[in-house]
């Protein structure tokens, strides 16, 4: 089994299922990946804040997989914002890698103002090839407007909170008119939204688990979707998600799970 992908607006194209890494300790990362490797995910995505770039990178060179088959993404923390190309170099050498196929800025955070420079630095990054493709994280549409208009180069992705309850519909309609790609992060809520009645329902209906309900509306609602897990069992019965589809009305009752205060993680108006 294999993910499908999503084109990208820069030509090229991601795995539309892979493995967050978030929270994953440097020196278990290693295995973690591996052994996702070997269930057959192909997308990574870690960050320099995560600190298990190097436990990535050694997977990446060491499981077995060609690199150009593979797909990393790694992230610019805030700090170093006036700082971006050095910052990535550090990322390359963690990774031990001479490119890679996503940089993400990680946050806009607009108290430090300092975006635009970051986002101008990572097209340098793109023109340079180390980077393949450039996109952002955690930007609203307010953020991603100015980096455009200082720019007019549009990111290929915005990894944001993305889950049933919390579901991002005005940014995801602008993200369509851009030509941006949305990956969702916490796609399960952090585990959350499984204990949901009416995702417990739909897995039942569908012999399936409730964390493949949830990964599998990601997958037919066209997002990129990144679950983590550290368990072997969890890493199959995630990537199973791939084998089946929902019915249009198990869509439409996962559709109304969204809240209005649904939000688990910070808020990127206010953050930094
Ligand atoms: P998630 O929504 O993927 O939930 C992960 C948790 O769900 C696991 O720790 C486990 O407890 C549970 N889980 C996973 N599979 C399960 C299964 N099959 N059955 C039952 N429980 C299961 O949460 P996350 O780690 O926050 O998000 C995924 C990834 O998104 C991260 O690892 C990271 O790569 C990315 N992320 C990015 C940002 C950002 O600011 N860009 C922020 C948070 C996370």
């Amino acid at each position: 089994m294999q993910s499908p992908t999503i084109s990208l607006n820069d030509g090229r194209a991601i795995p539309q299922l892979g493995l967050g890494v978030w929270q994953i300790p440097n020196d278990e990362t290693t295995a973690v990946v591996r052994a996702a490797l070997d269930v057959g995910y192909r997308s990574i995505d870690t960050a320099a804040l995560y600190h298990n770039e190097e436990g990535v990178g050694r997977a990446v060179r060491e499981g077995g997989v060609p690199r150009d088959e593979l797909f990393v993404t790694t992230k610019l923390w805030q700090d170093r914002h006036d700082d971006a190309e050095r910052a990535f170099d550090e990322s390359l050498r963690r990774l031990g890698l001479d490119y890679v196929d996503l940089y993400l800025i990680h946050w806009p955070a607009p108290g430090q103002n300092r975006y635009v420079e970051a986002w101008r630095s990572l097209v340098r990054l793109r023109e340079s090839g180390r980077a393949r493709s450039v996109g952002v994280s955690n930007f609203n549409v307010d953020h991603l407007e100015r980096i455009i208009d200082a720019t007019g180069v549009v990111p290929a992705v915005n990894q944001v909170e993305l889950h049933p309850r919390f579901q991002q519909r005005a940014l995801r309609a602008f993200h369509e008119q851009r030509g941006i790609a949305t990956e969702s992060w916490s796609p399960l809520g952090q585990g959350g939204v499984l204990r949901d009645p009416t995702v417990g329902e739909i897995a039942r209906r569908h012999g399936r688990t409730p964390a493949q309900v949830v990964i599998r509306w990601h997958l037919d609602s066209g997002l990129v979707v990144i679950p983590k897990s550290v368990h072997a069992k969890r890493l199959r019965e995630n990537f199973a998600s791939l084998d089946f589809r929902l019915g249009e009305d198990d869509m439409r009752r996962i559709e109304g799970l969204d809240r209005r205060d649904g939000r688990m993680g910070l808020d990127p108006a206010t953050f930094g």
